[in-house]
């Protein structure tokens, strides 16, 4: 039996190989087919690394680890130590764009000075847009929200990128895995707003607001105030960053579309993500620790809803996202971990993405001690 689960995993790691070496064919995964998502439960800097080599990949050329260095006094972002055999092993660089809000990740010096004190010494920094932007037609490829994406010049500049994300709650996307990091984080400054652009988010019940004016404060685009002493986001200004839902302490103020289909904000998550899949050869690391409500772009966010679960690994991006949010669902006991703790689900996110052929939801979790 053993010997037969053996034979089935080198055929899927011939076939998932295969398409590596043609990297415009890794998007176009099979959704019949059923992707092999690896586990492993305890969080070392070395079973990073041993994730990695289990998916049977070896980039070559020019890597970049895609990677979030964590909001000035945000304390879940993930220990940078945990990819230090990684690092050393690919010799890559860590890569990130600037932010579109105000704040230290807002300039590339800055942003690398913050990385730094995070603990991100060891291995070259790249912010992808410091010089320049890029943009890249979709074209033929049949998407519904854009005709050109952005990136920063820099992501022309590697040979393949290994997506490394710390899974873990979104204010407005529900969660934040592979295909966020994929699709913010890739993204210059002025495709964050094309993504974000008329997602203003709503004040759902003014009456619990205890006035700390968090909101405000963290506003970059001054659109939030009290008027008549109530506080009040003004549509006008707002470019829909979501930088309010998560420093909202009462969680009252949430994005204006909820439900799963009319999420247009997670559809455009997905397009920025697939045109990336197109581009370049990924494969992709999710780290399951200190899973709270708010991403790692917040300055205060909440603390873990749920314990440590792990880490996966796979070559299909719709696989790992799916792996890793059942497993969160499960190890919170509901279906849906991020709707039960913050109002919002982000299954639109893998819905979309299987939709758009960029892997399956069909996966085979192998757990590996
Ligand atoms: S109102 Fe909220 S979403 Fe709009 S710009 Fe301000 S912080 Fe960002
Ligand atoms: S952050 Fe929330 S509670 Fe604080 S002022 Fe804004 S809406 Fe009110």
């Amino acid at each position: 039996m053993k010997k037969i689960a053996t034979i089935f995993l080198i055929l899927l790691s011939f076939s998932f190989n295969s398409s590596f070496a043609q990297k415009d064919n890794i998007s176009n995964q099979n959704t019949d087919s059923v992707a092999v998502v690896y586990f492993i439960k305890e969080i070392t800097p070395e079973n990073v690394l041993k994730l990695y080599k289990a998916m049977g990949v070896e980039l070559k050329g020019n890597i970049g680890v895609k990677i979030h260095f964590g909001e000035d006094g945000n304390k879940n972002y993930l220990n940078p130590e945990l990819t230090r055999p990684l690092m050393e092993y690919t010799k890559a660089s860590w890569v990130e764009t600037n932010v579109l809000y105000v704040g230290k990740r807002r300039f590339t010096d800055s942003h690398i000075k913050l990385a730094k004190e995070h603990g991100f010494t060891f291995a070259p920094i790249d912010i992808l847009d410091k010089d320049s932007e890029i943009e890249y037609s979709t074209n033929g490829m049949g998407l519904k929200h854009y005709k050109k994406i952005k990136s920063g010049s820099g992501f022309e500049n590697y040979d393949g990128y290994i997506i490394y994300s710390h899974f873990k709650g979104h204010g407005s996307a529900g969660f934040g895995g592979a295909i966020k990091n994929l699709a913010m984080g890739f993204a210059s400054p002025g495709g964050k707003m094309a993504q974000h652009a008329s997602d203003v988010p709503v004040i759902t019940d003014a009456s619990k607001c205890i006035k700390c004016s968090n909101c405000i404060n963290n506003c970059p685009a001054n659109a939030i105030s009290y008027v008549n002493d109530e506080i009040t986001i003004d549509k006008n200004k707002c470019i829909g960053c979501a930088k309010c839902i998560a420093e909202c302490p009462k969680r009252i103020i949430k994005p204006e579309n909820t439900k799963l289909e009319s999420n247009v904000f997670l559809e455009r998550l997905v397009e920025y993500a697939y045109v990336f899949t197109k581009k370049k050869p990924m494969v992709y690391i999710n780290v399951l620790a200190n899973i709270s409500s708010s991403c790692d772009c917040s300055a205060r966010a909440p603390l873990p809803f749920t314990q440590d679960i792990g880490m996966l690994a796979s070559k299909d991006i719709v696989a790992i996202e799916k792996a890793s949010h059942d497993l969160v669902a499960k190890g919170h006991n509901c279906e849906d971990a991020f709707l039960k703790e913050s109002g919002v689900s982000g299954l639109g996110q893998i819905n979309y993405a299987q939709e758009l052929k960029m892997g399956t939801m069909k996966y085979k979790l192998v757990e590996i001690k």
